[in-house]
């Protein structure tokens, strides 16, 4: 056991609420200053999780003066009905951007919608065409959560060129393209994913750790290397009171209140209470990457609308 764990950190919460402010802020100016942009949602089915990250996307619209367009198709939408619905968003010239909110339906052919989108259009970064162009290191639209945390990392000043950086989480949305943006700006990057043998040896050699995996409170005190900067993409519902003290340590009895209000609270995939006793700096969910995701959105959609008229 190491001692060093036990001499307090002084952990800074990286909040993300003004940044994404801000990043609104300044979608909102050049809108107001004459350039019209509009954004066309697309949702399938009931999930409920996805009706409210679609919500709160057209509410940012709103904020910042993008037009916006909910379609919300009923569950048993074929993928045939949906390229179709896709090719006329395509073709509408006051459409600038399109996002198709994810995860679709299982009997949804989600590679063919992707890949139907006008690329110019795709202001989630997720087609082949975006995917690829940032590969190459010459990116046009990138997904908006690794996005976001570049923006972040850029914001709070947190040195990328030349650390060694750990992505754990090898998704299209998140991982890969997050790792590809760190390659970029001269990090040395690992990317981790489910079959990693020793993943904890791995994720502590990191001066900067990615997260996005899905399991809540996974990583912990001893994944994560000391004075690192952590960054927790998770976002993951917990009701048990036992899981939700551990995670939580001091602060458990707040989020009990949210627990016995809601039925369960938001959780990311870093262990909160353990973080805090050796990260330099963690995000906090909520609070954190979520909210640059959305102020991302944003700035792709007023990107699009700027390249194509
Ligand atoms: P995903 O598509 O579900 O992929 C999960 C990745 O994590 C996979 O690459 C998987 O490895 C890896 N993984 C799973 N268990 C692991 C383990 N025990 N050890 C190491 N790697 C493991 O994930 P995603 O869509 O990127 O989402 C990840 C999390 O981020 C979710 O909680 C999601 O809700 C959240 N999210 C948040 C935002 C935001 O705006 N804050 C945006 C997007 C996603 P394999 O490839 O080997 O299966």
């Amino acid at each position: 056991m190491c001692l060093v764990r036990f001499v307090a950190i002084n952990m800074i919460k990286l909040e993300a609420a003004e940044l994404a402010a801000r990043i609104k802020e300044e979608v909102k100016a050049e809108i107001a200053s004459g350039v019209r942009a509009s954004l066309a949602a697309v949702r399938v089915g009931d999930d409920p999780a996805s009706a409210v990250y679609v919500k709160n996307k057209i509410r940012a619209c709103e904020e910042v003066g993008i037009r916006s367009e909910h379609h919300a198709l009923p569950e048993s939408t074929t993928t045939e009905q949906l390229l179709d619905l896709i090719a006329s968003l395509n073709a509408r010239d006051d459409v600038d951007g399109i996002l198709t909110q994810l995860p679709l339906p299982a009997h949804v052919d989600e590679t063919a919608i992707i890949e139907a989108m006008d690329p110019s259009k795709d202001v989630d970064g997720f087609h082949p065409v975006n995917a690829g162009r940032l590969a190459m290191g010459r990116p046009v639209f990138v997904p908006c959560t690794p996005a976001g945390i570049l923006e972040l990392l850029d914001d709070r000043g947190v040195a990328i060129r030349g650390t060694n950086a750990c992505v754990v989480g090898r998704s299209q949305i998140v991982g890969r393209p997050m790792a590809q943006l760190l390659l970029q700006r001269d990090a040395t990057v690992t990317v981790c994913h489910s079959r990693t043998r020793d993943l904890a040896a791995v994720t502590r050699t990191a001066e900067l750790l990615i997260v996005a995996i899905g399991r809540a409170g996974f990583i912990g005190r001893d994944h994560i290397k000391r004075g690192a900067t952590v960054i927790d993409v998770g976002m993951n519902k917990v009701s048990d009171a036992d899981e939700v003290r551990k995670l939580f340590g001091d602060e458990a009895e707040k989020r009990l209140d949210v627990v016995a209000k809601r039925g369960s609270t938001l959780v990311g995939d870093v262990n909160p209470s353990e973080a805090a006793e050796v990260a330099g700096r963690l995000t906090p969910v909520p609070g954190g990457v979520g909210l640059l995701t959305v102020a991302m959105l944003m700035k792709n959609t007023l990107k699009a609308a700027r390249l194509r008229r």
